[in-house]
C-alpha cells in the first residue's frame, strides 16, 4: 500500500485527487487530508478514504471538525502548524494543493521528509524555488508537476537530452475576457473574472487566469522546475486548452502535449509515476475537435507576463515578493477596493516599492527571509491599495 496524504484536500485539485484515490482503495492508505472551511466535505472524505489525521487550517473551526469525526478514530487537529505537520506525517507520496503562499511550509515539510510531493500548488515555486528544490536534494524527495503544463513538459521531457532544448511554450486559455476590450476588463466584476470557459477550478485561479497572472506566474514556474533560460520560454493564447504544452528542440521538432482539460491527467501522472496507467479521463477525437487556434499573448494586453519576465531577471526573493503582492492584489479585486487593471498596477508598484532597498530581494534565500520579503510585500500591496481608495 502506498501511503499518501493530500493537503488542501476540499479544493478542486484536492477533490479531483480524490476521485482518483477513491477508485482504487487496496492501493491506497490515507494519512493526512486537509482542507479550511468546508469542515463537511473534509470529514466526509476523511471517512471514506479512511484518512489517519484531518486538518482544518481554521483554529475556530476544530469543535465543528471533532464534533463532524466522533467515533471515527480519526484524529482531528487545526491551524497553520498542523497543517504543517500533516505534510509532515509519514507518506510516500503527498499531494500540494492547498492555494497561495500557504502552501510553502506543509510542502516544504514533506520534501524534508523525503516524500514524493506532486505540486499543484505554484506558488511554493514561485516564491521559493531555489529553497524547494534545495530541501529536496537534501530530503532525498522528488517533486513532480501537476500544473497541467508543468506535467506537459515534463512528459514531453522524458527520455530528452535538456541541452538539446531550444524551447518551451506553455499555452493559456486567454480566460473569461480574452475577447473583451481593455475598456471592459477596467470594468470587470469578480463574478464575471470567475468564470473559465474551459477548466473547472478553484476561484483565486481561474481570476489569475482572466489576468494572466496564473501564466506569468507559470512562466517561473517552468524556469523553477526545468531550469531553463527564461529567453527561452513562451506562453501563447491557445483558446481550446487541448496543447497544454510543447516542447521545441535544436532539430526543429517540437513534442507537443495534447489532452482534453481535466486536472485528473496530470494528477492520475504524478500519482502513478514513473509508471503510465489507465486513467478515466476522455480521449480525443480529432475530427470533432476539427481545429486548435493559437493568438499571441501580448505582454502589453497583459502587464502580468511582462512584470514575470522582470522577476526572472530580477531573481533571488522578487518571485516572493512577486505573489505575495499578487495575492494580496487580488484580495482587494475580490473585495471590490480595486479594478481588475488595478492589480497589476499594485504589483509592479510593489516591485519596484520593494526592490528600491537593499536586503529585501537579494536577501540570503532562507525560508526566514521569504516570510519575511512575502509578509513586507503583503503591507506594502496593502497600502498601496489603501492610498489609492482615499
Ligand atoms: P481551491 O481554492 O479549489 O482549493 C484550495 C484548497 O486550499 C482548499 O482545500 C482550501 O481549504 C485550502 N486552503 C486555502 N487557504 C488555505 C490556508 N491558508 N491554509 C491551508 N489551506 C488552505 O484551489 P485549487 O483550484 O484546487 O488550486 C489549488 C492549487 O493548485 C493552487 O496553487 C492552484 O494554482 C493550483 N492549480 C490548480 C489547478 C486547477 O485546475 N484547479 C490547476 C493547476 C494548478
Ligand atoms: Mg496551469
Amino acid at each position: 500500500m502506498r501511503r499518501v496524504s493530500i493537503l488542501g484536500a476540499t479544493g478542486s485539485i484536492g477533490q479531483n485527487t480524490i476521485d482518483l484515490i477513491g477508485r482504487e482503495p487496496d492501493r491506497f492508505a490515507v494519512a493526512a487530508l486537509t482542507g479550511g472551511r468546508n469542515i463537511a466535505q473534509l470529514a466526509s472524505d476523511a471517512k471514506a478514504l479512511r484518512a489517519e489525521v484531518a486538518v482544518t487550517c481554521h483554529e475556530d473551526l476544530l469543535p465543528d471538525l471533532r464534533y463532524a469525526l466522533q467515533g471515527t478514530g480519526i484524529e482531528a487537529a487545526a491551524g497553520d502548524t498542523a497543517i504543517a505537520e500533516a505534510g509532515a506525517r509519514p507518506a510516500d507520496w503527498v499531494m500540494s494543493s492547498i492555494v497561495g503562499a500557504a502552501g510553502l511550509m506543509p510542502g516544504v515539510a514533506a520534501l524534508d521528509q523525503g516524500a514524493t510531493l506532486a505540486l499543484a500548488n505554484k506558488e511554493s515555486m514561485v516564491c521559493a524555488g531555489a529553497l524547494m528544490k534545495q530541501r529536496a536534494r537534501a530530503g532525498g524527495a522528488t517533486i513532480l508537476p501537476v500544473d497541467s503544463e508543468h506535467s506537459a513538459v515534463f512528459q514531453a521531457l522524458i527520455g530528452e537530452d535538456i541541452a538539446a532544448v531550444e524551447r518551451v511554450i506553455i499555452t493559456a486559455s486567454g480566460g473569461a475576457f480574452r475577447d473583451w476590450s481593455p475598456e471592459q476588463m477596467a470594468a470587470a466584476t469578480p463574478e464575471q473574472a470567475a468564470t473559465h470557459p474551459n477548466w473547472d477550478m478553484g476561484q483565486r485561479i481561474t481570476i489569475d487566469s482572466a489576468s494572466l497572472f496564473n501564466k506569468a506566474m507559470e512562466l517561473i514556474e517552468t524556469r523553477e522546475f526545468f531550469d531553463i533560460d527564461p529567453a527561452r520560454i513562451e506562453a501563447v493564447i491557445h483558446p481550446e486548452s487541448m496543447i497544454h504544452a510543447m516542447v521545441g528542440f535544436g532539430d526543429g521538432a517540437l513534442m507537443a502535449h495534447v489532452g482534453p482539460p481535466d486536472m485528473r491527467h496530470a494528477i492520475g501522472f504524478a500519482l502513478n509515476w514513473p509508471e503510465r496507467r489507465a486513467l478515466p479521463v476522455e480521449r480525443l477525437d480529432f475530427v470533432k475537435l476539427g481545429q486548435f487556434t493559437f493568438r499571441e499573448a501580448d505582454p502589453a494586453r497583459y502587464p502580468a507576463l511582462r512584470l514575470a519576465r522582470e522577476v526572472m531577471e530580477a531573481g533571488g526573493l522578487s518571485g516572493a515578493v512577486f505573489n505575495a503582492a499578487k495575492e494580496t492584489a487580488l484580495d482587494g479585486f475580490l473585495d471590490r477596493r480595486i479594478g481588475f487593471l488595478d492589480m497589476a498596477r499594485i504589483v509592479e508598484e510593489t516591485l519596484v516599492a520593494i526592490s528600491a532597498s537593499p536586503g529585501h530581494i537579494d536577501a540570503e534565500f532562507t525560508l526566514d527571509n521569504v516570510r519575511a520579503v512575502d509578509h513586507l510585500a503583503r503591507q506594502t500591496a496593502a497600502g498601496l491599495m489603501a492610498q489609492q481608495n482615499k
